[in-house]
């Protein structure tokens, strides 16, 4: 980290304090400033504070703010349930927005499985913008998820939103998700960071990359690496979709974490028109994988409907991908 300062101000005194927080410091004079450079690990040193000492006119932090993301894994294969991650790339996950009742999950896992999918997802808890609308089957709704899956051999996902809901999650689904609504939920994110699941972490819808990752950083702190993360689109002045697909963002992560990051275009897109172009563009561009939300009767889903693929056009989409993942 630099820190650049007035020539004239008592940089003796911050230079004292930096040594005795036990970082290497090495000041350089020219002009009419004094650069500070600290060597040591800077992650947890705050910036905004320390920018208001007298005469500091900028820091600059020269590495990552990571300790766990940008590092290479170290605990042997990524397995979901007992399938290797690596062996089903691109991971497509795929079902309704909700589990609306016992026979919807099951049609909808039949058929995503015959389109190609590894996961069936299905919410049982939704955060929901308006308190009028479904909430979910909660308990219900995760056995039912947990049974589709199970008769179609497909892994299972589904949204947690509530920590003390956490055994009953470990008890049914293969992955945990984090919605972008709760993606700085920090006690949410400690509790998960203790479980041995995997955790599909959503970017927050007005969360930055680096955001983001510190929240995966999080989970990792609190010994938890088995993370995929979700870019689901940002809420810009663009109002044509939903939420804007941010494909930079989705590399951005990538290139530094070495954790797989899957796009989901549903959300992203609120509209089923733009799905298909969005999952390629995704899959071309070296996402690890889809998040798909798949509805047989759209019209009367109970939520999402509108951006939820029929399973024949669900179908279509996997098969014409295929042509994207070679190029990946
Ligand atoms: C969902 O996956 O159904 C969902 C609510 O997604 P997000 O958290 O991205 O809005
Ligand atoms: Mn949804």
């Amino acid at each position: 980290m630099i820190i650049v300062m007035e020539k004239t101000s008592d940089c003796a005194t911050l230079e004292t304090y930096l040594t005795e927080k036990g970082y290497e410091v090495h000041s350089l004079e020219g002009g009419d400033e004094i650069l500070l450079h600290l060597i040591g690990d800077t992650t947890a040193l705050e910036i905004q504070s320390l920018s208001s000492y007298e005469g500091v006119r900028k820091i600059v932090r020269t590495k990552a703010p990571y300790r766990y993301v940008n590092k290479p894994r170290t605990s042997g294969p990524f397995l979901i349930g007992e399938r290797r991650l690596d062996d089903m790339l691109p991971l497509y996950i795929a079902g309704p927005c909700s589990v609306e009742s016992k026979e919807q999950i099951l049609h909808i896992a039949e058929k995503v499985k015959e389109a190609g999918a590894h996961a069936l997802r299905g919410g049982a808890f939704k955060p929901r913008s308006s308190p009028h609308s479904f909430q979910g089957l909660h308990k219900e709704g995760l056995q039912h998820l947990k049974s589709a899956a199970k008769a179609h051999g497909l892994l299972s996902i589904s949204e947690i939103v509530d920590k003390e809901d956490l055994p009953l999650f470990e008890d049914t689904v293969d992955i945990i998700q984090i919605g972008a609504r709760n993606m700085q939920n920090f006690s949410l994110l400690k509790a998960l960071g203790k479980s041995s699941k995997p955790v599909l972490l959503k970017r927050g819808f007005a969360n930055t990359v680096e955001e983001w990752l510190l929240s995966a950083e999080y989970l990792m702190m609190h010994g938890n690496d088995k993370i995929i993360l979700c870019e689901r689109g940002i809420r810009t002045f663009e109002p044509s979709s939903r939420h804007t697909l941010d494909l930079g963002g989705m590399l951005a992560a990538k290139q530094t974490t070495h954790l797989p990051v899957i796009v989901d275009p549903s959300h992203a897109a609120g509209d089923y028109r733009l799905v298909e172009g969005l999952s390629k563009a995704s899959i071309a561009a070296g996402a690890d994988g889809l998040m798909i939300e798949v509805h047989d009767k759209p019209f009367q889903a109970l939520s999402d409907g509108a951006q939820s693929l029929k399973p024949k056009r669900f179908a279509k989409l996997i098969r014409s991908l295929k042509a994207f993942e070679e190029h990946n």
